[in-house]
């Protein structure tokens, strides 16, 4: 459930019918159009802004705003607070806007299309990367003309050092729309594509970042390390981090013709990386995913945390005295909802506040642009009515009728207790009566699903409005709700790129 969650959510015939007859082509044109800053005029209001010369732009994957508050809660109960009101990183951010996330062809989006109207200015179909709505899903040859262009790699054609930044793979749907232009996100390594697609020209994602042109992206780091790799490498370097590859190009290796270039698999490489000597650093810290936050410290290998990379990141590209654009990405949020486990999908989220407070430490308000945002919700939610300090992923105890917390578990209508963090759909759900007494069960551990009503093995992606917090030069234009895409135009207008 972790590898392909929208695999189900191909566009439907429906979808397909919506879209048919006369009105179909102006409507995407339309959404298109719209998107590249014409339609949500929001982001164009106010005073011209002072110009950024760096911009960091965090994504927390499938983080809507019931899972900021309880990525909230959280955090301040793991210092010993009561949680409700404390303060994340981001929340102190001056300016905060609503994003609109839904897909050209998805009213409940996944995260390539998402992923790609943020980057690109343009909203597009669900499954495509950094590729506009035109083409069918995987068609490779009509994608082809019509590639969009990333901020990342508007930013490297104006001379600025930039960053991708991950705990999922690096060519997982939303890293992979900062550098690469596929119609099926699905297509991380030559070995998952279609013959047809590669001899029509399209290239795998992971290929798409080592060739990238010029003097390529400075900082990759994150999961996905077989993507790279050979499937019949036989250096004992990497014996043990198989690779998938069959065209048998190594490109961890090819990374390394890059000046000044490093290469980190494990926690000790990594730590070992000298931000003032290295211009080129990719890391590539699982053969799939990087760990969820809670599992680090058991990962043979060593992991750095997002916090970690985030600071090295920021310290490498620093150091072009004209500016950078780092991606942050809190991948694996996304896959701690998909399983049902709340409690992944939170200390993760935590683990992103601390790579933000991190990437605000290492950065000046004067020049820098931080965006922190999610591509798209969950159907996560927080209910009941949990006395004040209750463990956010607890059972739930209520108050009595004077106001004052009781000591037992609050019981619902069938007597058993509940768990105020839930879903609407996923592993968890409730598929027989009466309901799993809780009474004995740790709802805290990391492998417990929380409950839900309607059964899926893999939980679903919300669709409601997620939240943007913005600071820095440009930020004020975070305001209002806006089309997802606007996000692009925010930055390139920081940036006082011409993106029109
Ligand atoms: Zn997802």
């Amino acid at each position: 459930m972790t590898k392909k969650p929208n695999a189900s959510s191909r566009p439907r015939l429906s979808g397909r019918a919506f879209l048919k007859g006369a009105g179909a082509g102006a409507m995407i044109a339309a959404i298109a159009g719209c998107a590249h800053g014409g339609g949500a005029t929001l982001a164009d209001q106010g005073e011209p802004a002072a110009k950024a010369k760096n911009v960091i732009l965090f994504v927390g994957d499938g983080m809507g705003v019931s899972t900021v508050t309880g990525i909230r809660i959280l955090a301040g109960q793991m210092q010993g607070q009561s949680g409700e009101d404390y303060v994340l990183s981001w929340e102190e951010f001056p300016n905060v806007a609503l994003s609109k996330t839904y897909n050209t062809n998805q009213q409940v989006p996944d995260s390539a299309g998402t992923a790609t109207a943020i980057m690109s200015g343009v909203k597009t179909k669900a499954g495509f990367i950094g590729v506009g709505p035109a083409p069918k899903r995987t068609e490779c040859d009509v994608s082809l003309n019509h590639r969009l262009t990333s901020i990342l790699e508007d930013a490297e054609m104006h001379g600025l050092s930039t960053g991708v930044v991950t705990t999922a793979r690096l060519t997982h749907a939303t890293p992979a729309t900062t550098y690469a232009h596929v119609p099926e996100r699905d297509w991380e390594a030559d070995a998952d594509m279609p013959a047809e697609a590669i001899a029509q020209g399209c290239k795998d994602i992971a290929s798409q970042l080592i060739d990238f042109p010029g003097n390529g992206v400075e900082v990759a780091m994150g999961g996905g390390r077989a993507n790279f790799l050979p499937a019949s490498d036989a250096d004992p370097e990497y014996r043990k981090k198989t690779g998938k590859r069959k065209d048998g190009r190594n490109l961890a290796e090819e990374w390394l013709r890059h000046d000044g270039a490093a290469y980190a698999w494990n926690k000790q490489q990594f730590n070992d990386i000298d931000p003032s000597t290295t211009d080129h650093l990719l890391g590539l810290f699982e053969p799939g995913h990087m760990q969820f936050s809670l599992d680090q410290p058991n990962d043979p290998g060593g992991e750095p945390t997002l916090a970690a990379m985030t600071e090295k990141a920021i310290s490498i590209l620093n150091r072009n005295p004209d500016g950078f654009f780092l991606l942050v990405e809190g991948g694996r949020i996304d896959h701690g909802h998909h399983e049902g486990q709340a409690t992944h999908a939170l200390h993760d989220g935590v683990a992103m506040a601390e790579a933000v407070a991190m990437a605000d430490r290492l950065t000046d308000d004067d020049d820098t642009l931080i965006i922190v945002t999610a591509d798209h919700s969950h159907t996560f939610t927080l209910a009941g009515y949990p006395t004040r300090g209750n463990p956010i992923l607890g059972k739930v105890y209520g108050n009595d009728d004077f106001g004052e917390p009781e000591t037992q578990p609050a019981l619902l209508d069938d007597n058993l207790p509940y768990t105020s963090a839930g879903y609407q759909n996923g592993p968890g759900a409730v598929t027989s009566l009466p309901r799993p007494d809780l009474t004995n069960v740790d709802t805290e551990a990391e492998d417990y699903h929380q409950q839900s009503l309607i059964p899926r093995s893999s939980e679903t992606h919300g669709g409601e409005d997620v939240a943007i917090y913005a600071k820095g030069p440009g930020a004020e234009r975070a305001n209002g709700v806006l089309e997802q895409n606007v996000i692009h135009d925010i930055m390139a207008k920081a940036f006082g790129f011409d993106s029109e």
